[in-house]
């Protein structure tokens, strides 16, 4: 927890649940990552936290910024965004919104299938497109599946066929799984990426551009490695699959720019035993769990850091569960998780590194509770 995040809660003690985020550590992230990859231009993954804040601070940093709906778009122009720094990213979009974004300017599309082609081209004609191929998503703790991209050579051909349908063979694109923790993981996307440039070259076409994707992670319980580590090992990729033939590159880093910039202040609501023995581990509830903002608990995939104010003496396992009448709203069960055997009901706690995936996912009302609210300091 950054000095600044901990003076507004001493001197405010907002109501819980609350999200406060640092803008400094989000600035610091991005030129973090602008220094990592020097040459690549970065569009900042607005679903990971669209605060009206943060956008724009990016905006006033340079950074460009990649959207999933029309309403992601719209919010990047209240910030100041001009739209030639704006891409539609998501594979999956309605005709009424590719034709909304080709009106208020976006100029770049991704697209997985022919029919998306299609669409494109109907409704945004002269855009740039670029094809998101398949990766594994191994080394992910939130691995994003076979749900978006397509094979290889389905790419090639759906990028042949982009010139005549009248829209821009602009390039190819991949995400390596959200929070990927082994920096290897874009040599083989990228050696794939190189295989369909040199092939569509061949065949008269001229790709430009490698959207690297997100997957850039925090530090949750373990540690992961630099920006600095992911720069070099992307741009020694870079060179061993493109040689000096280097194509423009774009990243789209999510988590990676907020996550560690927010802490989530909950209250304890409940400790309580299932049974008489006192061998049993506790139940500790919190004012927050997964329908208040924490879905990326789903199956333990993300482990965030838990402090409390008593720490520092003995400690005992516990189950961690939100306030909710809903059984799938358990935190941690399976892992490991301890906290300090005086923790008592009413005490606070601070849920760590929850800058990303956390307002946006918090049910609007689900048993009368409000969705997380959100400082931005
Ligand atoms: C969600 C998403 C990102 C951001 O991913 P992170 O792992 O949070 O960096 C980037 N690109 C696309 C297309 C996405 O859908």
């Amino acid at each position: 927890m950054t000095e600044k995040i901990a003076r507004f809660f001493a001197e405010n003690r907002p109501a819980t649940p609350c999200l406060v985020v640092d803008l400094d550590v989000v600035a610091d992230n991005y030129d973090r990552l602008h220094g990592a990859l020097p040459d690549a231009r970065i569009f900042y993954a607005v679903k990971a936290n669209p605060a009206h804040e943060i956008l724009s601070l990016l905006v006033e940093r340079g950074s460009c910024f990649d959207t999933a709906s029309v309403p992601e778009i719209e919010a990047c122009l209240a910030a100041g965004a001009p739209a030639d720094r704006i891409s539609f990213g998501n594979t999956i979009k309605k005709a009424s919104d590719i034709a909304r974004a080709h009106a208020l300017g976006v100029g770049l599309f991704a697209f997985d299938s022919v029919e998306e082609l299609e669409k494109i081209a109907e409704h945004a004609p002269g855009a740039r497109v670029f094809c998101r191929i398949l990766t594994s998503g191994e080394g992910a703790d939130w691995p994003l599946s076979r749900k978006f991209g397509c094979e290889p050579e389905m790419a090639r051909d759906l990028l042949l066929r982009a010139a005549g349908l009248g829209v821009v063979p602009y390039g190819v694109s991949f995400h390596v799984g959200s929070q990927q923790r082994d920096v290897g993981q874009w040599d083989l996307a990228l050696s794939t990426t190189a295989a369909i440039f040199r092939d569509l070259e061949e065949k008269g076409v001229t790709l430009r551009m490698v959207n690297l994707g997100g997957g850039f992670p925090t530090r949750y319980l373990k540690d992961v490695p630099t920006s600095q580590e992911y720069g070099a090992a992307i741009a020694a990729s870079l060179r061993r699959h493109f040689g000096n033939r280097l194509p423009e590159t774009i990243i789209e880093p999510g988590r990676g720019m907020v996550g560690n910039a927010g802490v989530i202040r909950s209250e304890v609501v409940l400790i309580s035993r299932k049974s008489n023995r006192e061998d049993d581990r506790r139940w500790v509830y919190l004012d927050i769990g997964k329908f208040g903002g924490l879905a990326e608990t789903m199956d333990e995939a993300i482990k965030y850091p838990i402090v409390t104010e008593r720490d520092g003496g003995a400690t005992e396992p516990v189950i961690i569960a939100g306030p909710t009448c809903d059984s799938a709203d358990v935190l941690y069960e399976k892992t490991d998780y301890r906290l300090p055997v005086d923790l008592k009901i009413g005490d606070t706690v601070s849920i760590l590194a929850t800058g990303a995936y956390t307002t946006t996912y918090s049910a609007v009302n689900f048993n009368g509770f409000a969705p997380l609210r959100a400082y931005y300091i």
